[in-house]
């Protein structure tokens, strides 16, 4: 047994056998005859008994205060780790290096380290030169672009409420404060955020501004270093939410805040009242969300949007859309027979008759697009009443179809003010920053098509961040002479290559199984099964009955559950809807449909088979199902650009910690904590430095703290001006 005294720190292995328990640090009280008493960081008290003592470790005394970056951490383990940050985070240090990536734990609490001194304490500095801070990364991405006339990315990844947004606002607000034009276009990319927050963000149990798509950023700055202009490129927006709620969450923000917002006069002109009123609004039995003015709120939206050019017309366009919305929510069916199938009818009121005058349409083709389907059948078009259920089904379609084809129009919108093409001024020289804002890792109770294509992004930012990571350690040891053997680190290409790359892969396969007319969920499971169950990275069903796969990620297993997967990949609406888009007199939202409508005169036609091009057009309420593009290939695509502009940027990485589940200060929740480091791959990267040369010093940190063992070398200031970086062994 190691000897201990009173007051040494020590690690305590409680021996749970819990997966994201690790050993605690502790404080020796007392060792009395064999039997140790410890105070651990938690505060509780425990007696080691001799024979429990293989529990008890010394501590590295590198972890006993906690360092800046835990690279020098000695023990360089998950619970050396989390101390580090549990300790620092105790004295509002919400920021650690971890080599080049920067963890950050969610304060919940504002900070007094965001201000104009801080912005110039950290302008124009090294990283390690100051203490740790977001503000550092975004110094150095600009210093770095400016110097080495490279592209940066950073990117910013955390769990839902871990703090992303926040962050990516800081560095924006940095890089604003430090080009320094006060200028307009400066002004638009600011404002941009709070118009995609209002249509993008909304209050969830996890966090109240959650935001349920995931953003790049990418901000130009011309030769002098000024923001010239900048790129919003934006991936799945959660269109769930937008007809279906959980228990105390709510729909998006822009909803409530309108109702609070408008005037009594054009609430009247779009027949809207409060928010309790309306059962898209009221799923999670919460309309209002503490700590937030949506009234105020929509002043800012109003104003952002000004700024951003849109103009009073489009305003009001948009808010009648929101307001068919609402309406069209609170439609009520009744059940019918027809035939002896099962029928229903939209009960006439005052909602009926005002979603028809918003969206600019025939209330009766509305009721009958509701309520019915045409398919055609050898050659015949014959109308199919649709019950209850299927009816619901597909006004929340239509109304989910709506508000995702207007975010992207918002979104395009934006993008009009704030992006000058680089080609109409090919001798400038221009340069970007991006800020990639995205949904971290998902591993939920229930897994579904959404959390497969969210991890399937994140196994693509893990292959980048391990590349990087791995690249850049055999520079350093290149640069400086340092032998070294190769270093083995875990690649997830493999997974990668399942889930995306390979012929056969599983995203492809869901995907024709989603063009097949007969396809169904089960048929896709038993093709993925069928290629798949020999590949270690796929866990197939236990039995025949079972409806869901799982994964082997790089952070962990998931398994998914297939039902519902290929509806939501096809993403399509039925071609009454789309008709009834294409017989509207609001421009606008035939503008936003307007691919889909331009495919529906194309010809497609059941089954997913083309019809000739040109030919026939417009069938009366003719099925139609779109061969493309569906949700997973639009979502690869736009993937694959992305990494593809990450590829040629110069990286940084922010890892985003939330530190416990109730939004509060200092709370920091342990087992929480371990979880999120595991998923974030950070261990993965400790590994690799592990692999290594994990310790580093500077020349002069070296020569001072070994020259004792040489007599006659003298103190490194005396020695050297250099800077030159040695490793030690480990
Ligand atoms: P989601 O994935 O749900 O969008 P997120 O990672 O973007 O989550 P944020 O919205 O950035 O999380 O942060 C959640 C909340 O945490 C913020 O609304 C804010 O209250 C608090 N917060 C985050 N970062 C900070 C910070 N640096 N200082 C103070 N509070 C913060
Ligand atoms: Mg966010």
């Amino acid at each position: 047994m190691v000897i201990l005294q009173q007051g040494d720190y020590v690690w305590l292995d409680l021996k749970t056998g819990r997966e994201f328990v690790v050993p605690i640090g502790a404080v020796v009280k007392l060792c009395d005859s064999g039997q140790i008493q410890v105070l651990d960081d938690e505060g509780n008290e425990h007696w080691i008994s001799p024979q429990n003592a293989t529990n008890i470790k010394p501590m590295h005394p590198t972890s006993i205060h906690g360092v800046e970056d835990m690279i020098r951490l000695g023990d360089l383990n998950e619970a050396g780790i989390l101390r580090n940050l549990l300790i620092r985070y105790r004295e509002h240090l919400i920021y650690t290096y971890t080599g080049s990536i920067l963890v950050a734990v969610n304060p919940y609490q504002l900070l007094p380290i965001y201000t104009a001194d801080q912005i110039r304490l950290y302008t124009n500095k090294k990283i390690g030169e100051m203490p740790p801070h977001i503000f550092a990364i975004a110094d150095n991405c600009y210093f770095n672009m400016q110097r080495n006339n490279k592209d940066q990315c950073c990117i910013i990844s955390g769990e839902s409420g871990a703090g992303k947004t926040e962050s990516t606002k800081l560095i924006l607000q940095f890089l604003a404060a430090i080009s320094g034009q006060h200028s307009w276009i400066e002004q638009q990319v600011l404002e941009a955020n709070p118009i995609l927050e209002a249509f993008g963000n909304a209050k969830t149990i996890r966090n109240d501004n959650s935001s349920r798509f995931g953003k790049y950023i990418d901000i130009h700055f011309n030769k002098r270093g000024a923001i010239e202009g900048a790129k919003i490129e934006q991936y799945l927006l959660e269109k769930s939410r937008v007809c279906r709620q959980s228990q105390d969450e709510r729909n998006y923000h822009v909803f409530y805040c309108m109702l609070q917002g408008m005037s009594p006069d054009q609430k009247k002109k779009l027949g809207l009242t409060k928010a309790t009123d309306y059962t898209y609004l009221t799923f999670g039995n919460c309309t209002v969300c503490d700590g937030r003015n949506d009234q105020k709120e929509y002043s800012n939206i109003r104003s952002a949007m000004k700024v951003l050019m849109f103009t009073d017309t489009e305003f009001w366009e948009i808010s009648k859309l929101l307001g068919a919305i609402l309406h069209m929510g609170n439609f009520r069916y009744e059940a019918r027979t027809y035939d002896n199938l099962d029928a229903c009818e939209v009960v006439r009121c005052p909602h009926l008759n005002t979603a028809a005058i918003l969206l600019e349409v025939d209330m009766k083709d509305l009721m009958n697009c509701l309520t019915s389907r045409t398919l055609i059948t050898r050659g015949e078009t014959v109308s199919t009443p649709l019950s209850m259920e299927q009816a619901l089904d597909v006004r929340d379609a239509f109304v989910k179809g709506i508000y995702g084809r207007l975010f992207v129009w918002i979104v395009e919108k934006i993008n009009a003010a704030i992006y000058k093409p680089a080609s109409s001024q090919p001798k400038i020289v221009r340069r970007s920053i991006g800020l990639l804002d995205i949904f971290g890792f998902e591993n939920f109770t229930v897994n579904s098509f959404e959390q497969l294509c969210i991890n399937f992004a994140n196994e693509n930012l893990q292959q980048f961040f391990v590349r990087h990571v791995f690249k850049l350690e055999q520079e350093e040891y290149n640069l400086e002479h340092i032998n070294w053997q190769h270093i083995e680190f875990t690649d997830n290409q493999d997974a990668l290559d399942m889930i995306a790359i390979k012929p056969m892969n599983i995203i492809s396969l869901i995907d024709e199984e989603s063009k097949f007319p007969k396809g169904t969920d089960a048929t896709m499971l038993y093709k993925l099964n069928f290629q798949h169950k020999l590949n270690t990275n796929y866990i197939p069903p236990k039995n025949t009955y079972e409806t869901q796969f799982g994964i082997q990620h790089f952070a962990g297993v998931v398994f998914y559950e297939t039902r519902g997967f290929l509806e939501k990949n096809r993403d399509s609406l039925h071609g009454d809807i789309i008709q009834l888009v294409h017989s509207s007199k609001n421009k606008f939202i035939k503008q936003i449909f307007q691919a889909d409508v331009a495919m529906f005169l194309c010809g497609y036609v059941p089954g997913g088979t083309m019809g000739q091009p040109g030919t026939p057009p417009l069938i009366k309420g003719a099925e139609t199902r779109k061969r493309s593009p569906t949700l997973s290939s639009q979502f690869k695509r736009s993937l694959e650009l992305l990494m593809r502009t990450l590829s040629v940027c110069q990286p940084f990485f922010v890892r985003c910690i939330k530190p416990n589940e109730f939004k509060k200060p200092m709370l920091f929740d342990r087992e929480l904590c371990v979880r999120q480091l595991r998923y974030s791959g950070m261990m993965e990267t400790i590994r690799i430095r592990r692999a290594g040369y994990p310790i580093r010093y500077t020349f002069v940190e070296f020569v001072d703290r070994y020259r004792v063992l040489m007599p006659g070398v003298k103190p490194a200031y005396k020695q050297v001006n250099s800077q030159l970086s040695i490793k030690s062994y480990k």
